[in-house]
């Protein structure tokens, strides 16, 4: 090709992957409401097909058959997952997938390393920079999701794994591993050194979240899915490939913001999620424990659905409980039962209720709830005062008052669901067991407060029966 040629096909090149960077972006900011996210979605998608096939044409392809092979085994492997994974099984799914990007990252270090070191081309302060660092990210994303995806899946213990100088130890083999790296950028041609330096930062990864419990999994997975997306940058820069620069920058920023929303909503800090080996201590207090004489009101699903039916309005608060039920279908008919009769029905959604971002969003969505009944919490919560009654399905810390009066809970300052304001209350869950932070709650002994016991399906399915009958 002549030089001028070349220089065209490079700009029509640039321009796609302009396109598709463009089309990232865009899909990012409508993944921001459910309305929009379906779309954002696929034109997400669409980006990433254009700079994937601009890049077949683009590179110097060494063998198409293998990539052929590659996108064969990855992309059924990739669809048998989605199609099959659970509700509650899709943070280790999220912790899985990054970990892949971060193990993708560190090959493409690793190839890139080997290729300079067989002279294939001059070894440059650049080369060897960026390959050291996209390494390191990409192997402490890779075993860090991991263990993540061991400890939500349960094959490893989600408690917290603890030792005497933990952090100092941690310290000492990150420094360890930094002075490995600047020896390797300044002595490049080593192997041994080289594969020293990813085992290290494996185990770097490793060590980094077995301290954090099983609980706190989810944020650890947004931040990984940060990292993985700065491994990504960093492999762009070693391939120097503008469109994985800006999409591998474009993850780890989100991730990054993502992770901090799911601190706020939490209320506590990124450091103490990391360093605070949260779940260690607290065990699930005994139904009873130190709550004097307090006993609950019990509703059976007759006098619960009299309740609701005859109600001007409803808040519908939906929680982790629901996922594990799976009663997403049996809610929305019960809400449209409800909305027939003239009851007006809303769903609060909190921003950690469940257990990852957007679990209620994606849930209810999959039962076809009109994206237009979801309330955000700073919007939802002036209503509650003003609401007959508030259901509450499967969600416990989210409307837990102790955020609000109880300096010494875990949960202080987190924002809730202003539940306790409503006219009623009915909890629907199976006993008077805590939920993920492990902390009664004085709203199940509040006056106001019906305690429908039962698996969250069974009881809806058990309501809807009998509000046909009302
Ligand atoms: P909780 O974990 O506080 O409570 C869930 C409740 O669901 C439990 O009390 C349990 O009670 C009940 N439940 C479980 N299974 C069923 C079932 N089959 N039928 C009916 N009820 C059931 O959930 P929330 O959604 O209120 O709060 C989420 C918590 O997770 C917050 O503390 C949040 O900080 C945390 N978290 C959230 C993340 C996110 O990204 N969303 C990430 C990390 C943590 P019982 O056993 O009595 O049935």
């Amino acid at each position: 090709m002549t030089e001028g040629g070349a220089g065209l096909v490079q700009t029509l090149i640039n321009a796609a992957y302009l396109v598709a960077a463009a089309l990232f972006i865009i899909a990012l900011r409508r993944l921001s409401s459910p309305t929009t996210a379906r779309s954002g979605n696929l034109l997400g998608a669409l980006g990433m097909f254009i700079a994937i096939v601009v890049t077949l044409l683009d590179r110097q392809i060494v063998s198409y058959t293998t990539i052929l092979a590659g996108i064969l085994v990855g992309g059924a492997a990739g669809a048998i997952l989605a199609r099959t994974v659970k509700m509650t099984a899709m943070p280790q799914m999220v912790g899985l997938l990054n970990g892949f990007g971060g193990g993708a990252s560190t090959l493409v270090a690793a190839a890139e390393f080997f290729r300079l070191t067989s002279g294939a081309e001059p070894i440059t302060l650049y080369s060897s920079v960026t390959i050291v660092l996209t390494g390191l990210i990409g192997a402490v994303t890779f075993s860090g999701s991991m263990i993540a995806f061991g400890k939500l899946q349960e094959l490893v213990t989600g408690r917290p794994v603890t030792y005497p100088l933990q952090k100092t130890a941690n310290l000492a083999l990150f420094l360890a591993i930094l002075a490995l790296g600047v020896y390797l950028v300044t002595q490049f041609a080593h192997p041994r050194a080289f594969a020293a330096f990813l085992g290290l930062s494996l185990l770097l990864g490793v060590l980094l979240v077995i301290p954090i419990g099983g609980a706190d999994m989810p944020v650890v997975i947004s931040l990984l899915n940060a990292y993985s997306g700065l491994a990504g940058a960093a492999a762009g820069f070693v391939l120097q490939n503008n469109v994985l620069i800006v999409s591998g920058a474009l993850v780890g920023a989100s991730g990054i913001i993502l992770t901090q929303i799911m601190c706020w909503a939490m209320n506590r800090s990124l450091a103490n999620v990391l360093f605070g080996a949260f779940g260690a201590v607290v065990e699930a207090p005994a139904v009873g424990d130190g709550l004097g004489t307090r006993t609950v009101r019990d509703i059976a699903a007759e006098d619960a659905a009299m309740l609701l039916g005859y109600a001007r309005s409803v808040i519908v608060v939906p929680g982790y409980g629901l996922a594990v039920a799976q009663a997403q279908h049996q809610l929305r008919e019960l809400a449209d039962l409800l909305g027939q009769r003239g009851v007006d029905v809303k769903f609060a959604i909190h921003p950690v209720a469940g257990r990852m971002p957007g679990h209620m969003n994606v849930l209810l969505a999959e039962a076809n709830v009109p994206y237009d009944k979801l309330y955000d919490l700073e919007v939802v919560n002036p209503e509650f005062e003003r609401t007959d009654v508030a259901l509450v399905v499967g969600a416990n810390d989210v409307v837990n008052p102790a955020a609000r009066n109880n300096p010494g809970s875990p949960i202080y300052g987190m924002p809730i669901l202003d539940v306790d304001k409503a006219g009623h209350a009915i909890f629907m869950k199976r006993s008077l067991n805590p939920g993920f932070a492990g902390i009664d709650n004085e709203l199940f002994y509040n006056e106001k407060t019906y305690m429908f016991f039962g698996d969250a399906k069974k009881s809806l399915m058990a309501l809807i029966g009998e509000l046909k009958n009302v």
